[in-house]
């Protein structure tokens, strides 16, 4: 199903693809809701131990029901998902986990799955030269290497998340100490390269699956907001109305938006 604030599609369908610009979160985005996030598919490795899986299962029990509390203010939000980020990094490490573990999720067709249309999406947008910015609290690395295997790390793409750094192939750190988290994503710092793609484009099209993920484009005027809402709809519909132009549930594809929001073709 998809809902739409029908004056805010009539303005986003007018608008030029040279005056546009994607912020997007990536799991559950652009992947459908019931794949494995690019955090989870790291445990769906044969190789890992079975103490590591269980400590990781044991801490997204703990947080994630937070992360989907739409009740909780945004302060007591913010440093519980800092708290659990901090504490995948340290279990990472904790546990020795390998670049090959990590990699290993990123060559295994059956872990992540984009959500229908998704590919043909991002092949769109760069046929067009949309710039399209990820802005993920996942896994940079797997990401990138999901992106690359599926033919579709477009130029056009730009991925900021957490990128981890490896010492003798064991993971030691996230890049720059920088953690992204789903609370911090307006803190996100873009390079200069980026910047510079994106300065004379004045309308986003922000796509996510949490409230949190409007966050990335705060400040910014002429956003579109399109949210992925598929688990606990009926809770949270009211909270995704009030923050979002575009609502889809029940894991809607691309090729069901695109017949509504026509420049994504
Ligand atoms: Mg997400």
């Amino acid at each position: 199903m998809i809902i739409v604030n029908s004056e805010k599609l009539n303005q986003l369908n007018s608008i030029s693809t040279n005056d546009l610009y994607i912020l997007t979160d990536f799991d559950g985005t652009i992947t459908k809701d019931n794949s494995d996030s690019s955090w989870s598919s790291i445990f769906k490795n044969p190789k890992v131990s079975k103490k590591f899986v269980n400590e990781c299962i044991k801490i997204f029990n703990h947080y994630h029901k937070f992360e989907i509390d739409e009740s909780l203010s945004i302060a007591k939000k913010n440093s519980i998902m800092n708290e659990w980020y901090r504490k995948n990094i340290e279990t990472l490490i904790n546990f020795n986990v390998t670049e090959e573990m990590i990699n290993y999720a990123s060559n295994n067709e059956s872990i992540m799955d984009f959500r229908t249309g998704a590919v043909k999406f991002l092949e769109a947008m760069n046929n067009k030269n949309i710039p399209i910015i990820v802005i993920s609290a996942g896994v940079g690395n797997i990401i990138e290497q999901f992106l690359i295997k599926n033919n579709c790390n477009y130029p056009n793409i730009y991925i900021c998340s957490n990128f981890l750094e490896y010492e003798n192939g064991i993971v030691k750190s996230v890049k720059d100490n920088n953690l992204i988290h789903p609370l911090n994503k307006n803190e996100v710092f873009l390079p200069e390269n980026i910047k510079s793609k994106i300065e004379n484009r004045s309308n986003i099209i922000l796509l996510g699956n949490s409230i949190s993920d409007i966050k990335m484009a705060e400040g910014n005027k002429n956003v579109f907001k399109l949210g992925f809402l598929d688990e606990n709809i009926e809770e949270r519909l009211q909270s995704f109305k009030d923050n979002y132009d575009i609502i889809c549930t029940n894991n809607t594809g691309y090729d069901e938006i695109k017949k509504k929001v026509k420049i994504l073709n």
